[in-house]
């Protein structure tokens, strides 16, 4: 017998397109901030967005009249005709986010608009209004949602941890942030922060907030027009790379999507460059005329469809493919590829050893100078000191030996949120590498670690902060590099800085260990330790 499932059933089935998970609603949330013009966002999530998540915005607000409406199925404000979805420059049109939402969860706002002196706070159960009333408020509005899927066991059943839905939420929240860098984002679990946005409209500064610093200021910047779409964003340089695709994230006109043509383009482009299976992290805005775009072609609009896709593509990947090239970075035979972005290697040919050294002196707090037989010498302090402890922690490591400084007090060390979710498979493998350092770690549940020893070398340095570098490494980097790069990360860690006066028999200690390297001239970043000045040269310049 065929008949018409009752309103409450038909509104569950229809909430379940839009809303997948905790993060589906922060991303409808946020959208609807980001339409109302909001200049700062502030979302809290209490665990994993199933029991709380709240969003608070400073945008336009709802007019008292229309809140209620705002509920209602095909409601909207951002369109009024069919053929306004033909040049869409919001990110919601549908009217469905919020009656969705609110199928499927306890649901509270308070909006105010600037005109009014007072808000409306609304409480929707199950989808049915059980309060409004007037209440004082800033102008903005804000969220929260509480019991997400609670009526909806079914759905609950697939859901993951609370860590792993944070995991999703903060990718959603980054991405926003990436998507809007005007922006002032801010997200906390459970009352502790995890991210946040400058709002500087600059892509570069909140690129900063989520991929390693340092690895920012290697990435390439693009921005270009084309004839059919503007295309500006932050790529990769070839030895920032993943062995998956979580890093790529495209924008078009603003909207965080997904795009199969779109990422085979960037491929294509580092196609040489990249070795197989390594993968680029990028941020990519891409605007092109609103008629030129179909975005009402997904449930969650994750996807949308451009009018001149395979023009769009193919001048993607040209403006991509030219700017690694203008940076020097060529195709290579993969064997060339692991030399080139590696400069720990040993190199084949064993480097010329340094003559012997009469130092003169240092300068500027930071460099030694001194005289060889060919030539005078200026010796980078910090970089050779990095040389130094970097062949000290492999040659340790080697031997196995422990090189560890037992802490007078243990240090207790809350994991970020990104490695709550991203270490459970491999931690085991990651806290053997720790121990080979010198760290001594327990587990002390709860996402805490108890920190008693670290690695000789770092005497005196914090050792949270270390761990989160490392932790950051080990979700940024490669794993087959990960001790490597852990090493060179050690060892910039616990060398003497610029800036430090050195006494003449610490730098005759400096230069006479960093002789007994095996590579004394590049640091184990890859940047000289040192430059010579020929006497040659000398005698040019003086025209003798
Ligand atoms: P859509 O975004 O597709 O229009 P929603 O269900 O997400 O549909 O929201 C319905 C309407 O409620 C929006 O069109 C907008 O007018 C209003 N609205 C929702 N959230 C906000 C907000 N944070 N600030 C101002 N207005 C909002
Ligand atoms: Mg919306």
């Amino acid at each position: 017998m065929i008949r018409f499932l009752p309103p409450e059933v038909r509104a569950k089935i229809a909430a379940g397109e839009v809303i997948e998970r905790p993060a589906s609603v922060v991303k409808e949330l946020i959208e609807n901030s980001l339409d109302a013009g909001a200049a700062q966002i502030h979302i809290e999530i209490e665990g994993g967005g199933l029991r709380s998540i709240k969003v608070r915005d400073d945008g336009c607000g709802i007019p008292p009249e229309e809140v209620e409406l705002a509920f209602e199925r095909f409601a909207t404000s951002k369109i009024s005709s069919y053929s306004d979805l033909e040049k869409i420059t919001t990110l919601g049109f549908r009217g469905e986010a919020l009656p969705s939402i609110a199928a499927v969860s306890e649901l509270q706002m308070l909006t105010r608009i600037r005109e009014e002196d007072y808000g409306i706070y609304i409480l929707i159960r199950e989808g049915k209004i059980e309060r409004k009333e007037k209440r004082g408020a800033p102008p903005g509005t804000v969220v929260v949602v509480r019991d997400l899927f609670r009526n909806v066991p079914a759905r609950l059943k697939f859901l993951k941890s609370p860590r792993a839905e944070g995991e999703h939420i903060l990718r959603v929240v980054e991405n926003y942030a990436l998507a809007a860098p005007q922006v002032k984002f801010s997200l906390s679990f459970d009352g502790r922060l995890v991210f946040q946005s400058p709002g500087t409209g600059r892509l570069q500064d909140v690129a900063a907030r989520i991929y390693r610093v340092e690895a920012v200021r290697k990435m390439i910047w693009v921005e270009e027009a084309g004839e059919k779409a503007f295309v500006r964003g932050l790529l990769s340089s070839p030895d920032l790379s993943r062995s998956n695709r979580r890093g790529y994230s495209f924008f078009v006109n603003g909207r965080w999507i997904q795009s199969r043509a779109l990422s085979a383009s960037v491929e294509e482009a580092y196609r040489g460059i990249l070795p197989s299976g390594k993968y680029p992290v990028f941020a990519i805005h891409i605007f092109v005329p609103p008629q030129d775009v179909d975005v009402n072609v997904h449930p969650s609009k994750r996807e949308v469809k451009l009018r001149f896709e395979e023009e769009v593509s193919e001048f993607l990947k040209d403006v991509i493919r030219r700017s690694l090239l203008r940076q020097g970075f060529h195709p290579l035979q993969e064997e060339e590829i692991r030399a080139v972005v590696s400069p720990l290697f040993i190199p084949s040919s064993p480097p010329p050893a340094l003559p012997p050294l009469r130092i003169l002196g240092q300068i500027q707090r930071s460099y030694i100078i001194a005289e060889g037989p060919d030539g005078i010498y200026f010796i980078d302090q910090h970089a050779a000191h990095e040389r130094i402890l970097f062949e000290k922690l492999r040659a340790q490591i080697l031997r196995r030996g422990r090189g560890s400084l037992l802490l007078m007090e243990p240090k207790l060390f809350e994991l970020p949120p990104f490695a709550k979710g991203a270490l459970e498979f491999k931690e085991i493998e990651l806290r053997e590498c720790l121990a080979e350092f010198g760290f001594v770690i327990e587990d002390f549940g709860e996402g805490t670690w108890l920190i008693r020893a670290i690695p000789s070398i770092l005497k005196g340095r914090d050792p949270s902060s270390l761990l989160l570098e490392i932790l950051e490494l080990w979700r940024e980097g490669e794993r087959e590099r990960f001790k490597e790069q852990m090493a060179a990360l050690l060892a910039c860690r616990g060398a003497i800085r610029a800036g430090q006066v050195l006494s003449r028999e610490e730098m005759e200690e400096l230069l006479e260990e960093l002789s007994r390297t095996s590579l004394p001239q590049i640091c184990p970043h890859g940047r000289p330790v040192l430059i010579r000045y020929s006497f040659s040269s000398l005698e040019r310049e003086f025209r003798r």
